[in-house]
């Protein structure tokens, strides 16, 4: 099997040597995974890094969930970012200090708060989102707009491929995963919803 450049090891002198290169950031996951944290702005490896949100379009580079995200180039969400300190006050982000594992515990939060989101989108905000016809209200998006559809399902797996990540660090650590019910409503609701999920059983 082929390694795709994502998951392909990369020397850290090698990464540092490049002054703001754009991080892949399933690389720098994978990294965070191996127990470094490093600043996807500057290649810095650090002990804590700052972890705020931005809207600015500039930030998607710097957040973890946007390598996933179609709107990477002009993304004006508000993302969760991570910066090592000195970037953090370089861009102004107003961020709080994490070390890895708060990092992938609010990661994990962020998933979910994504997933959550995305779940609601797909199964009923959509309508009033696309200001469709009362008499279309019945419709499932992916019958009424199917690129739509397609775009958002994509994000959501990509997301609860990160949360799976997530989820196996916290797990090989033995640290506890905060509020672990959260993934059966969530299951729940995805599949009452008519959809699927890589969070199921
Ligand atoms: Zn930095
Ligand atoms: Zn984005």
């Amino acid at each position: 099997m082929l390694l795709t450049e994502s998951t392909a090891f990369v020397p850290w002198n090698e990464l540092n040597s490049v002054d703001k290169m754009q991080i892949d950031w399933q690389r720098a996951i994978n990294d965070i995974l191996a127990s470094k944290l490093s600043c996807p702005r500057c290649g810095a490896l650090v002990e804590q890094v700052m972890a705020g949100y931005m809207r600015t379009p500039e930030a998607a580079q710097w957040a973890p969930l946007c390598e996933g995200c179609t709107k990477r180039d002009n993304c004006d969400a508000r993302k969760f970012v991570i910066l090592c300190p000195s970037c953090a006050a370089e861009t102004r982000l107003r961020g709080r200090p994490l070390n890895e594992q708060g990092f992938m515990l609010s990661l994990m939060e962020e998933c979910r708060r994504s997933l959550d989101e995305s779940l609601e989108y797909i199964s009923d905000y959509w309508r009033e989102d696309l200001d469709v016809d009362p008499d279309e209200m019945d419709k499932r998006l992916e019958d009424v707009e199917p690129d739509l559809f397609k775009e958002e399902d994509t994000w959501r797996r990509y997301v609860e491929e990160q949360y799976l990540k997530v989820h196996s660090w916290l797990r090989e650590r033995h640290v506890a995963v905060p509020n672990p019910g959260w993934r059966s409503e969530y299951v729940e609701e995805v599949i009452v919803a008519g959809y699927t999920t890589l969070l199921g059983d």
